[in-house]
C-alpha cells in the first residue's frame, strides 16, 4: 500500500510540470467558408467516412483494450465467478488511472496505445571488451491517439532516436523530448504531433551496453578448455530482462515478429531462435548472421548466444533439426547424447498429444556453465545449465538422470505452453509453469513407462511437497496479483509450479484423459501465437465437458482453488445410524491455527472449496469401485454402499485430489489393520497418501501422535518404493524436529526396528555399474536405496560397516567400486563416521572430478562431518573461493544445517554472511527463498525463534514472504514440542516392537 501512495504523490507533482507540453495545445483559428450544395455533399460523405473509420477504430481498440485490461488481472472474468475477489482489483486500476493517467511511464504496465508488429534488431557483439552496440527498428501500430512512445529499457545507453510515420511524407517526425525513467525502466519519446489510430509508425533507436557479468539480460560466462579460459555470451530475458538488451515493449501481451542479426568475430558462432538465413563475412575477420523472421512471440522468449561450442544433431520425422550445443569436450565425450535422444522423442510425443505441430524448423538446446535457473525455454533455443542436460551414464546416479529428464521434458512442453500460447500476464504464470511441471510426469511416462511417474512419483515429489508449504497461514493464492516489477520474480515459486501441477492433475483426473486432451487441443488451436488467461482454458475445458453432456462449470470450480490460498482437509466419519450414511465436512488445513488467527487477512475468514472426492468402501476381502462426490458445503451427509462395523472408508482414491483426508479414529484403526494384514488391497498411491496424511494431520494436531507411529508398523509388509519414500520423507522431517532432544534414540530405535527386516532382505546393490536403470523399473533399485538410506542414517551398524569398508577400499585401491546409485549414502556415512583424512580425501576428489553429477554428490558428503571445525572450513571455502560453483553454495549451507551438529553453525553463518549472500543471490529470489527456508526450517527452540525474529528486524526482511514462512514454521515447531513431544515419547516408551 505504501508504495502505491508514494508513487501517486510523485505523480501529481510531475503532472504540473508536464501539463503544458502534454495537455494544452494551441487551437487553430476558425475560418469561415462559403457553403454550397456540392461542398455540403462532400462534407457529408467525409463525415460518413469518418464515422465508419472511427467505428472500426473503436471496435478494434476496444478489443485490444479488453485483452490488455484482462491481462492486468483487473477485469479478470468474462462474467464468470465470484465478484468478491474481483472487486478490489477493479477498484485499484480505476483509482490509478484517474490519478496519474498523464504520466503513463509511472505505471507498472505500459500504456496500451501502441502495439508492436515487427522488430528488426541488429547487434554487434564485442567479446574482447564485453560490450555490444545495437540498432532496433520497431514497426508498431497506433491504437489510441498519443504523442508518447513508452518503451522498456534498462542499463542501455540510448544514442539516437528517430520516429517515422507510414504516410507518404518522408522524413522523421519531430521529437519534443526524450528521457529515461529508471524507476519503471522505461524510455519515453514525446512527439510534437499526435500519432493517429490505425496508422503504422516506426521507431529507430541506436544504443550500446555491457555484456553483463550478472546472469540476466545479455550476459557472459566462461569455462576452461585445455587449460585455456574461453568466454561465451548468452541471454536470459524472462521475466523482464529483454529490456537490458534492446528497447522493446517488454510485456508478454505485446507479441510481435523479430528479425535478428548478430555481428561478431568469425572465431565465434552465433545462435538465435530461428535458423541462419544468410551469413555475410567481412574482410577484417567479422561475420554477420541474419536469422529468419520469428513467428509472433513475446519478448521474453527471444534469445541469442555467441560462443564457440560444438554440437550433435538429430532430425525428427517431420524434418525438425535438433542440435545440442555444449563445450567441445562434453560433446566429444557424448555427454549430450542422452538429452538429444529424448528431445527427439519428446517433440513427437507432444505433437501427438496436443495434436498441434511444433512451430519452428529447428530446436537448439544450449548447455551453459552458468545460468540463473535450471533451464529456460526460449522458443527454438532452450538454454540449460550443464548439470541439467549433460549426463555421463557411467557415473551418474538414477536420481540425477531422472531430474535431468524431467527438466528436459518440462522445457520441451513449454514450446507449446508458454512459447506458442503465452499467459497474458504474470499473475497467471502458473498456467505455463503448472502445465510444464505436470507434463514432466506425463512426458517421462511416455519415455519410460516403467517409471510410473504420474501415478506414483508425482505424489511424493509434487503433491506432498507443496502441501507442506501451502498448509501455512503465510501461503498465498496461486494466482497472485502483480503490482510492482519486483512482484514478478516472486510469482515464480513452488506454489505456482507444484500447486499448479497438482490442480491440473486433479482436473485431468476428474475430466478423464480424452476430454482433457480435447480441451487442451482446443485451447492451443484457439490461442496459438497469442496470449491466454486462465478463464480461456477453463472455458475450453467446460466446452469439452458439455459436448459430452457433462455440465460442470470448470471456471466456478477452479476459481475456488486458484483464487483462495491453501487447501481443505476433508473429514469423513461414519454415522451411527443404520442408513449407511457418512458425514463429510471440509475446513481450511493449517499446521498452526494460531498463525491463522494472528494473520489479519485470514482471521475470521472461512474458505470453502468445491471438492471432487473419490470415495471407496472396503473390508479385509473386498473394496468397492470408487464413487465421486462433489463436496461444496461445510458439512454434508451422503449415502454410500453397504457398511458394517468392519467396513473402512477410503477417500481421495489414488490421491488425485489436492486435499488431505481425515477419518474418525475407528476408521484409522481399520485402515491400519488392513495395511498390516494385506496392504495391496489399497493402491500404492493411496498407501503413500495415507502415510503422508497421517503424519501431517498429527503434526498439525488433528490426530493423536501415536497414529502415524502405529501406521508405519506395517512397513515390513511393504514391498513398493512409493510408500517407503513417503514414509522416509515424513520420518526425516520428524527426525529433524527431534534430533536434538534427549530421548531421540527412542525414536531412531523405533524407526530402525521397522526398517531392519526390509534392509536385511534387500541388501546392497551389486558393485558393477551397468546403467541398467533405463531398462528396468526404477522402483526396485530405488526401494533398495531408500531402505539403505534409512538404515544408515538411523544408525544400523551393518549399514555403517559396509559404507566404511567401501570407502576404505576406495582409498587403498584408488578405484571407486561404489555403485553410483548409492554413492551419496556411502560418502555421507563414511565422512560422518571416519576420521579427518576421509574428509580430506573426498575434498580432493571433489576437486579432481570432472563429472558434474559426481562433483555435487562429493560436495554434499562433506557436509555430513561431525567435526565442527571442518564444517566451518567448508562453509567459508564455499563462499570465498572459486572452487565451489555459485549454484552449489546454497546447497552447502542448507546441507550443513541438516546435520544436527551443523544446525546452529549454518544458521549463524547465514546471518553473518547475509549481506554477501543477499547481494549475490538477491535477484534470483527463488534461490534466495530456498536458502532462507533451508537454514531455518529445522530450528525449533524458543531461543532460535527469537534469534530469527530479531534477525528479520535487523536485516529489513519483514516483507519477504520467505521470512514470514520461516517464522511460521519455526513457531509451529516450537509449539509442537510444547504440546506433543511428551505424548509422542510416552507412547514410544511402551511401544510394541512391531
Ligand atoms: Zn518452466
Amino acid at each position: 500500500m505504501g508504495i502505491e501512495d508514494a508513487s501517486m504523490r510523485n505523480g501529481r507533482a510531475l503532472s504540473d510540470q508536464w501539463a503544458d507540453s502534454v495537455v494544452v495545445r494551441p487551437r487553430t483559428t476558425e475560418q469561415h467558408i462559403t457553403v454550397n450544395k456540392r461542398l455540403v455533399l462532400g462534407f457529408a460523405i467525409s463525415i460518413l467516412t469518418l464515422i465508419v473509420v472511427t467505428a472500426i477504430a473503436i471496435t478494434l481498440s476496444l478489443s485490444f483494450e479488453r485483452c490488455a485490461a484482462e491481462s492486468s488481472g483487473v477485469l479478470a472474468a468474462n462474467g464468470s465467478s465470484n465478484s468478491k475477489w474481483k472487486q478490489s482489483r477493479d477498484g485499484n486500476i480505476s483509482h490509478r488511472d484517474s490519478e496519474d493517467g498523464q504520466q503513463p511511464w509511472r505505471h507498472l504496465r505500459l500504456p496500451a496505445n501502441l502495439r508492436p508488429r515487427h522488430y528488426d534488431l541488429r547487434l554487434s557483439v564485442y567479446m574482447e571488451n564485453f560490450t555490444f552496440s545495437g540498432e532496433v527498428n520497431i514497426e508498431f501500430e497506433c491504437v489510441h491517439s498519443t504523442k508518447l512512445i513508452v518503451l522498456h529499457t534498462d542499463r542501455l545507453q540510448v544514442e539516437k532516436v528517430l520516429v517515422y510515420s507510414d504516410s507518404k511524407k518522408a522524413g522523421a517526425m519531430r521529437i519534443q523530448r526524450r528521457f529515461h525513467y529508471q524507476p519503471k525502466q522505461v524510455y519515453v519519446t514525446s512527439l510534437h504531433r499526435e500519432m493517429k489510430p490505425l496508422r503504422i509508425y516506426k521507431i529507430n533507436i541506436t544504443f550500446h551496453a555491457h555484456i553483463e557479468h550478472e546472469l540476466l539480460g545479455f550476459f557472459r560466462s566462461s569455462y576452461v578448455l585445455n587449460g585455456e579460459r574461453r568466454f561465451l555470451a548468452v541471454t536470459q530475458f524472462s521475466p523482464t530482462h529483454a529490456r537490458k538488451a534492446f528497447p522493446c515493449f517488454d510485456e508478454p501481451i505485446y507479441k510481435a515478429t523479430f528479425s535478428v542479426s548478430l555481428k561478431h568475430e568469425s572465431s565465434y558462432q552465433s545462435l538465435s531462435n530461428m535458423p541462419v538465413e544468410a551469413s555475410t563475412s567481412e574482410e577484417d575477420g567479422w561475420v554477420t548472421n541474419h536469422f529468419s523472421r520469428t513467428p509472433r512471440m513475446s519478448t521474453y522468449y527471444l534469445a541469442w548466444a555467441v560462443c564457440n561450442f560444438t554440437y550433435r544433431e538429430a532430425v525428427t520425422d517431420n524434418g525438425v533439426v535438433i542440435r545440442l550445443y555444449a563445450r567441445p569436450d562434453a560433446i566429444q565425450s557424448g555427454s549430450g547424447d542422452y538429452a538429444l535422444h529424448i528431445t527427439k522423442r519428446l517433440l513427437q510425443f507432444y505433437q501427438d498429444y496436443f495434436k498441434v505441430k511444433y512451430s519452428l524448423p529447428k530446436l537448439d538446446l544450449l548447455a551453459v556453465p552458468k545460468h540463473p535457473y535450471a533451464a529456460m525455454e526460449n522458443w527454438g533455443l532452450s538454454v540449460f545449465v550443464e548439470q541439467k542436460i549433460l549426463l555421463d551414464p557411467d557415473v551418474s546416479s538414477f536420481s540425477y538422470q531422472m531430474e535431468l529428464t524431467m527438466v528436459v521434458v518440462h522445457e520441451i512442453c513449454h514450446q507449446w505452453f508458454g512459447d506458442l500460447v503465452t499467459p497474458v500476464w504474470w499473475e497467471d504464470v502458473w498456467l505455463k509453469e503448472g502445465f510444464a511441471h505436470y507434463f514432466e510426469f506425463i512426458g517421462a511416462d511416455f519415455l519410460f513407462p516403467k517409471w510410473n511417474m504420474e501415478k506414483q512419483r508425482f505424489l511424493t515429489d509434487v503433491l506432498h511437497e507443496v502441501m507442506l508449504l501451502d498448509g501455512l497461514a503465510s501461503s498465498h493464492p496461486i494466482s497472485q496479483e502483480v503490482f510492482e516489477a519486483t512482484d514478478i520474480d516472486r510469482v515464480f515459486d513452488w506454489i505456482a509450479y507444484k500447486k499448479g501441477a497438482a490442480l491440473i492433475r486433479m482436473l485431468a483426473n476428474v475430466m478423464g484423459q480424452p476430454l482433457f486432451q480435447r480441451g487442451l487441443n482446443d485451447y492451443l488451436m484457439t490461442h496459438m501465437y497469442g496470449n491466454a488467461a486462465r478463464d480461456d482454458l477453463w472455458n475450453k475445458f467446460s466446452e469439452a465437458m458439455q459436448r459430452e453432456g457433462k455440465d460442470i462449470n470448470i471456471t466456478q470450480v477452479m476459481d475456488r482453488w486458484t483464487l483462495q490460498m491453501g487447501y481443505p482437509v476433508v473429514t469423513i466419519s461414519k454415522n451411527d445410524s443404520l442408513d449407511n450414511s457418512v458425514t463429510i465436512s471440509q475446513e481450511h488445513f493449517v499446521y498452526d491455527t494460531d498463525a491463522k488467527i494472528q494473520n489479519p487477512e485470514l482471521f475470521n475468514k472461512s474458505f470453502q472449496w468445491q471438492i471432487p472426492l473419490m470415495l471407496a468402501v472396503g473390508n479385509s476381502s473386498h473394496i468397492s469401485t470408487e464413487t465421486i462426490i462433489w463436496v461444496s458445503n461445510k458439512t454434508e451427509t451422503h449415502r454410500v454402499g453397504h457398511m458394517d462395523g468392519e467396513t473402512w472408508l477410503l477417500g481421495n482414491i489414488n490421491q488425485t485430489g489436492y486435499f488431505r483426508v481425515n477419518y474418525d479414529l475407528h476408521n484409522w484403526r481399520l485402515l491400519i489393520q488392513q495395511l498390516m494384514t494385506n496392504p495391496t488391497m489399497i493402491s500404492v498411491g493411496n498407501r503413500a497418501g495415507l502415510i503422508d496424511d497421517v503424519f501431517n494431520l498429527a503434526r498439525a494436531g488433528y490426530l493423536p501422535q501415536n497414529i502415524p507411529l502405529q501406521m508405519i508398523l506395517y512397513l515390513s509388509q511393504e514391498s513398493e518404493f512409493l510408500p517407503w519414500h513417503a514414509a522416509s520423507r515424513a520420518l526425516y522431517q520428524l527426525d529433524k524436529l527431534l534430533d536434538r532432544t534427549e530421548d531421540h534414540s527412542l525414536f531412531s530405535d523405533y524407526v530402525l526396528r521397522q526398517v531392519e527386516p526390509k534392509y536385511h532382505k534387500l541388501g546392497w546393490p551389486a558393485t558393477s555399474a551397468d546403467g541398467s536403470f533405463m531398462r528396468v523399473a526404477y522402483q526396485t533399485q530405488e526401494l533398495q536405496r531408500e531402505v539403505m538410506m534409512l538404515a544408515c542414517s538411523f544408525g544400523n551398524k551393518h549399514c555403517h560397516r559396509q559404507a566404511v569398508s567401501f570407502i576404505s577400499d576406495w582409498i587403498s585401491s584408488n578405484k571407486n567400486r561404489i555403485p553410483p546409485n548409492v554413492r551419496d549414502i556411502v560418502y555421507c556415512t563414511g565422512v560422518s563416521l571416519m576420521d579427518e583424512d576421509v574428509w580430506e580425501f573426498i575434498w580432493m576428489k571433489f576437486h579432481s572430478s570432472t563429472a558434474v553429477s559426481e562433483k555435487k554428490v562429493l560436495l554434499e558428503a562433506l557436509t555430513c562431518s561431525d567435526n565442527i571445525f571442518l564444517l566451518n572450513r567448508l562453509l567459508n571455502l564455499s563462499l570465498t573461493s572459486d572452487l565451489v560453483p555459485d549454484q552449489d553454495v546454497i546447497d552447502v549451507i542448507i546441507h550443513v544445517g541438516r546435520n544436527p551438529l551443523g544446525r546452529h553453525l549454518a544458521w549463524r553463518y547465514f546471518r553473518e554472511k547475509w549481506d554477501i549472500l543477499n547481494s549475490r543471490y538477491g535477484e534470483a529470489l527463488f534461490m534466495n527463498s530456498k536458502l532462507i527456508s533451508g537454514v531455518t526450517e529445522f530450528l525449533n527452540t524458543e531461543a532460535e525463534l527469537n534469534e530469527l525474529k530479531e534477525f528479520i528486524l535487523t536485516s529489513g526482511g519483514e516483507s519477504a514472504p520467505a521470512f514470514a514462512r520461516a517464522v511460521e514454521i519455526v513457531q509451529a515447531n516450537v509449539k509442537w514440542h510444547i504440546l506433543f513431544q511428551q505424548q509422542f515419547y510416552r507412547w514410544l516408551r511402551k511401544a510394541p516392537d512391531g
